[in-house]
């Protein structure tokens, strides 16, 4: 039995029965918890593979809980906000959690995060015994040593900044990456002025990698989060 084991954080019983329905009809195994001790006491006792955590939680904040199991572990996290404002996900991203889900969410939504999760993980573990440093996701291939990539075997022409940018995005493939945390790594401090030209840079990106820009395949936009590589089997 290799089952993926799932997290559940939720103190509201009725969303957190639907969820633990969902996991046992698509072949999950699950543990839960009603609060943020319980969840960080029970994340380091069974180390399960993907964590489900509310935000709005009884006791500590759902930030708290992912800065407190990110000292340990990098289990994946996904957020679940009933708060539709933005900045409590690009928090809870900034703090490392992995993906989102706002209330009230479909159950397809739910499966949909744990398998792109999934991927993610998978692709995680292979890249640990792989050390080479090549990245194929799809028909894209980056070499990070010789500073080149390609897609479909033909090389793509980046410029510096457009490379480094998709070099951030594949390092943090399967992951949510907020604005902030790309224009950092990209340019550093005084990131605030420059989400206008990341913007620009995506697009610019997006238009020598995806073959249809307007319905991109290798970057998803999370509109006032940031964005995403997907993975690809
Ligand atoms: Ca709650």
């Amino acid at each position: 039995m290799n089952k993926t084991v799932v997290m559940v954080v939720e103190d509201d019983l009725p969303i957190r029965n639907l969820i633990v329905t969902t996991l046992k009809t698509h072949d999950y195994n699950f543990l839960t918890a009603n609060s943020g001790k319980n969840a960080v006491m029970q994340a380091s006792s069974y180390n399960p593979d993907i964590i489900l955590l509310d935000l709005g939680l009884p006791d500590i904040d759902g930030i708290d809980v992912i800065k407190q199991i990110r000292t340990w572990s990098n289990t994946p996290i996904i957020v679940i906000s009933a708060r539709s404002e933005d900045s409590d996900k690009i928090e809870a991203l900034d703090c490392g959690a992995d993906d989102y889900l706002t209330k009230p969410f479909s159950v397809e939504e739910l499966l949909a995060r744990l398998r792109v999760t999934q991927r993610r993980l998978s692709f995680m573990q292979s890249q640990i015994s792989a050390s080479d440093s090549v990245f194929v996701n799809g028909k894209l291939k980056v070499d990070y040593a010789a500073g080149c990539a390609y897609l479909d075997g033909g090389e793509l022409h980046l410029t510096p900044t457009e490379f480094k940018l998709l070099c951030i995005m594949c390092q943090n493939i399967g992951k949510v990456l907020t604005h902030k945390f790309i224009a950092d790594k990209l340019w550093g401090n005084s990131w605030e002025n420059n989400i206008g030209s990341l913007r620009v840079f995506v697009t610019t990106l997006r238009k020598k990698l995806e073959s249809l820009p307007d319905s991109p395949q290798y970057i998803q936009t999370h509109i006032g989060v940031g964005y995403r590589m997907m993975k690809f089997e």
